[in-house]
């Protein structure tokens, strides 16, 4: 059993689509063990995707993330971490597999509903970065 640290972003958020979004992990066999809504300021934002830092999109994506509530959450099942990024489908919608969340709902490569870690030290990490230990059981 792993977990990981799911995001539904701005533009999914904005769309009332959280419910679709936890369906989705639910039928994939993960579960919500924690989840809230949170509006993050740009220092935030920008600290939790620092790895981008370098990247062109890194301030369009910061100011994107801080722009509406998100909500953080920590999904939890057999390989969590992958299992997620597959429901999750490619980063650019345009990219992603049929019947995934991507491919449902994202806009753009940019505004594309929902963020998961990478690998189970980013999974760590962030979870970390959002959670306390008292809230997750
Ligand atoms: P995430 O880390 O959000 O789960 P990911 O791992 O699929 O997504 P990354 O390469 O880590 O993708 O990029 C982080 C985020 O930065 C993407 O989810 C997307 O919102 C944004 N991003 C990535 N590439 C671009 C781009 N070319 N233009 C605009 N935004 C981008
Ligand atoms: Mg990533």
């Amino acid at each position: 059993i792993e977990r990981t640290l799911s995001i539904i972003k701005p533009d999914a958020t904005k769309r009332n689509l959280t419910g679709k979004i936890n369906a989705k992990f639910e039928e994939a066999g993960l579960r919500v063990i924690a989840q809230k809504r949170i509006k993050l300021s740009p220092e935030q934002a920008g600290k939790f995707y620092e790895v981008h830092k370098a990247r062109p999109f890194y301030g369009e994506l910061v100011e994107f993330m801080a722009s509406e509530p998100v909500v953080v959450q920590v999904l939890e099942g057999e390989s969590a971490i992958t299992r997620n990024r597959d429901v999750m489908g490619a980063t650019n919608p345009a990219d992603a597999a049929p019947g995934t969340i991507r491919k449902e709902f994202a806009l753009s490569v940019g505004e594309n509903s929902v963020h998961g870690s990478d690998a189970p030290e980013t999974a760590a990490q962030e979870i970390a970065f959002f959670f306390s230990g008292l809230e997750l059981v």
